[in-house]
């Protein structure tokens, strides 16, 4: 089926400035709060969020195979287990009753009075209910910075991650929507040159630049998916930020790996890009030495053009810009992290979330994590206020943008937002 949704020719009646994250061309999914405080299923063009269910209700999606109230929910999950046909109809009904040639909807002062609000009158919810969350290991530059810190600089990547889009299973409810505080964890860490552990606030508090796509059904527990068919069950990407304890990660890990370090809070950005509007922006992935195992083993484009910028904003003042990385850093795909995923039998369900890794490129300015900008804190950055940070404070928000352009069109994910509270005192008050 045609995506005429992604015509980069089309205009909307509703207005967009020139740099919106949000054209037409975008319609991306979410789950927001009216004042009102009616829960719906939306979409965003320009500055205006767009009620579907009010759209449903109202005839709009007529012809299309849509179970009644589907988006009058407070997640996307039955809309994304309806599968991508049904993603790309309704995509591509939306850009057409806001097409500017259109005069059904742009003409009926009443249905646009329920249908279009402000984005200011809106708060924005959790899209998904995230059953499962994957977090992989996918950027080269960085598990090498990471191994070259922590292990040997000489061996510094593992033997097996040329081979396995590493990854671990993360943790689902404490995943939060942009903009939501998080608080300084407590935990256990060991003191330099100390032989016993300490309890108290992390002190190298962290942000992970990633992406995550967020799946329907895919295949049965026992039978694995083939890497072909995995895109056409990816629903759709957010920006995430997989909030760390570097601390408490290097007291705790060994010898099974990332636990409470990660999971107090990870960031998701609130509007669901779908691959489908990213399609333009597919791109070559980077050479694969040594060629990975058949069930790993993709043709064509396998990557996205996406540029995401990282900010440190201390409290009451300017933001600093403190890296600018590109999704098509990372080295297994996400059909290959699928594919991986699936090849012993584990089912993938609708709602779980697989996150890329730490995103980081080449460059130094291209780091996706203070760990690696600072290189453990030796060289502190200077921020635009005069400070300068190691990690992260208390109060400093972090904000994550990412977009992708050509010379035709901006598609933006908007952004994914933080900020520090303090550290609970312990034992709780
Ligand atoms: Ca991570």
């Amino acid at each position: 089926m045609k995506i005429t949704a992604n015509n980069p020719n089309r205009k909307s009646w509703l207005p967009v400035e020139k740099d919106s994250d949000f054209p037409i061309q975008n319609i991306p999914f979410g789950v927001f709060l009216t004042k009102d405080d009616i829960t719906t299923i939306g979409t965003r063009i320009g500055n205006y969020a767009i009620d579907l269910a009010a759209l449903q209700q109202l005839g709009y999606f007529e012809g299309i195979p849509l179970t009644e109230g589907i988006f009058m929910q407070d997640s996307l999950n039955d809309f994304i287990e309806d599968g991508r046909t049904v993603w790309r109809l309704v995509r591509n009904r939306i850009a057409d009753i806001f097409d500017l040639e259109n005069q059904k909807l742009k003409e009926n002062e009443a249905h646009k009075d329920i249908i279009i609000f402000n984005i200011e009158d809106i708060e924005m919810l959790l899209p998904v209910v995230i059953g499962d969350y994957t977090d992989f290991y996918s950027s080269k530059d960085h598990a090498t910075n990471v191994g070259t810190m922590f292990r040997d600089p000489e061996n510094a990547l593992l033997p097996n991650w040329v081979h396995i889009p590493v990854g671990y299973h993360g943790r689902s409810s404490s995943i939060v929507v942009s903009g939501t505080k998080i608080r300084r964890p407590n935990g256990q860490t060991l003191p330099q040159g100390a032989s016993q552990p300490v309890f108290g606030p992390c002190k190298l508090l962290d942000f992970e630049v990633e992406m995550g796509f967020i799946t329907t059904d895919a295949n049965n527990l026992g039978e694995p998916m083939p890497i072909e068919e995995a895109r056409s069950h990816i629903f759709g990407m957010v920006l995430l930020n997989d909030w760390s304890a570097r601390d408490i990660q290097k007291w705790e890990y060994v010898p099974l790996g990332p636990f409470l370090a990660k999971n107090f809070a990870s960031t998701i950005s609130a509007w669901v890009v779908t691959l489908d509007a990213l399609e333009p922006f597919k791109v070559a992935g980077p050479k694969q030495d040594p060629k990975p195992l058949p069930y790993l083993e993709e043709e064509g484009l396998t990557s996205y053009d996406i540029s995401i910028e990282t900010s440190i904003k201390p409290k009451k003042q300017d933001e600093t810009l403190v890296s600018k990385t590109n999704f098509k850093n990372l080295y297994w795909s996400i059909s290959q992290q699928l594919a991986h995923q699936t090849v012993n039998g584990c089912n993938v369900r609708t709602g779980d979330l697989y996150g890329s890794g730490t995103i980081s490129g080449k460059d130094k300015n291209s780091y996706g994590s203070m760990l690696e900008l600072t290189w453990k804190g030796t060289q502190p950055i200077k921020m635009s206020d005069g400070t300068e940070r190691k990690f992260i404070n208390d109060g400093d928000t972090v904000i994550m943008r990412g977009y992708c352009k050509n010379e035709e069109i901006r598609i933006g994910f908007g952004e994914c937002i933080g900020k520090i509270k303090k550290a609970r005192k312990f034992p709780i008050e």
